[in-house]
């Protein structure tokens, strides 16, 4: 069976010597040798200037509109995971749809003035599958209308943009750590912000508030990540060049093998050094994707519809029309890509989609 992805696990001895430090620390969460380790490794090797891990990648997009929302109007685009807007909605904030780029798949900066009302107080945009939203203008937008900008940075982990890390842009920025992505704890994420102020605050929040045993700056949840979650992530972390090389060489077979006179792919926006991770692949109607889908699943090849349904009709939110992102999400697949997917598998596939 050949999934869209598949969690890289690295050696179970390595990872059982991370483990053997919790054993002999007898300490496995709240904050302790490992995890303030991985932050430190993480910092260097995405170069930013603060990591804050934490449980998942959904729990610091809570956290930063929690900060941010005020009970507003959340700009936000249709096409992404569920989390970005379910997130909006459980933070008692309204998420206001704006359109998407039919080439970057991001949202359509062009379109955000138009959408900014007296109510609205944040914008929250993915940077999808690892493309960067226009950060330079949202970001001249934000500062004219005093927004702040939440950036759902899921997929991003290792993106640079302009040779500067993709999670320093926006007032606060979110990774996972999920199974499925690129770098993973198993269960896991991070926020990424460059104010000592907004820092401060997600820390504690994130820790039930805590200022000290007895002490609260104020309302916070449970986002800690513990020991065990952090040994997978000390583990995984020096196996990221090998990960991402064998993701480059898994793409640039599909680059060069796929027919494109048939199907579109995504554009990278210019000055980007991508991650590999995901490659969509966009049919000219649905008609045609659940045809490939069929036979691709009836030879146990799994790609995933990402992004489906547009999150504009959510049964919970505002019925907006959205014809870019509601078309893009009915015609778009993710195929395969991970670091040891074989030769062979991809020709397969290759060969099973050019035929359609
Ligand atoms: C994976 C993902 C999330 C949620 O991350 P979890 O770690 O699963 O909570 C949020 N947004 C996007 C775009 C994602 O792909």
């Amino acid at each position: 069976m050949i999934n869209v992805t598949k969690t890289f696990l690295p050696p179970i001895e390595e990872y059982q010597q991370q483990l053997s430090r919790i054993w002999k620390n007898e300490w496995i969460t709240n904050r302790g040798e490992l995890l303030l380790e991985l932050e430190e490794q993480l910092k260097h090797y995405l170069n930013v200037s603060s990591v804050v891990c934490m449980n998942n990648g959904t729990i610091p997009l809570q956290i930063a509109l929690k900060l941010f929302g005020n009970n507003g109007e959340i700009i936000t685009t249709p096409f992404s995971y569920v989390a970005s807007t379910s997130t909006i909605v459980w933070e008692n904030c309204t998420p206001v749809f704006v359109d998407i780029h039919p080439e970057y798949l991001t949202i359509d900066e062009t379109m955000i003035e138009a959408a900014i009302t007296s109510k609205t107080t944040a914008i929250l945009a993915t940077h999808v599958f690892g493309n960067p939203c226009n950060v330079e203008v949202i970001e001249a937008i934000a500062t004219k209308h005093n927004l702040k900008v939440i950036y759902d940075a899921a997929h991003c982990f290792g993106v640079t943009f302009n040779g500067n890390s993709l999670f320093n842009y926006g007032d606060i920025s979110t990774c996972s750590f999920h199974a499925t992505k690129v770098f993973h704890t198993g269960e896991g994420g991070a926020l990424f912000c460059n104010n000592k102020n907004y820092e401060l605050q997600s820390f504690y929040s994130h820790n039930f508030g805590h200022k000290s045993a007895t002490e609260f700056y104020g309302v916070g949840v449970n986002g800690k990540l513990s020991e065990m979650q952090a040994a997978m992530g000390l583990t995984v972390l020096p196996y990221m060049p090998k990960i991402l090389e064998g993701r480059k060489n898994v793409v640039d077979y599909y680059n060069k093998n796929l027919d494109f006179s048939k199907l579109n792919k995504m554009s990278l926006r210019a000055g980007t050094a991508w991650n590999y991770s995901y490659y969509p692949v966009i049919f000219k109607n649905e008609a045609t994707l659940l045809k490939v889908q069929k036979a691709l699943n009836a030879v146990q090849i799994y790609p995933r519809r990402y992004f489906y349904p547009s999150l504009n009709t959510l049964n919970y939110v505002g019925k907006q029309k959205m014809p870019v992102s509601e078309s893009i999400a009915e015609c778009i697949l993710c195929l395969p890509l991970y670091c040891n997917l074989n030769t062979e598998d991809i020709e397969n596939i290759i060969s099973i989609i050019n035929k359609y």
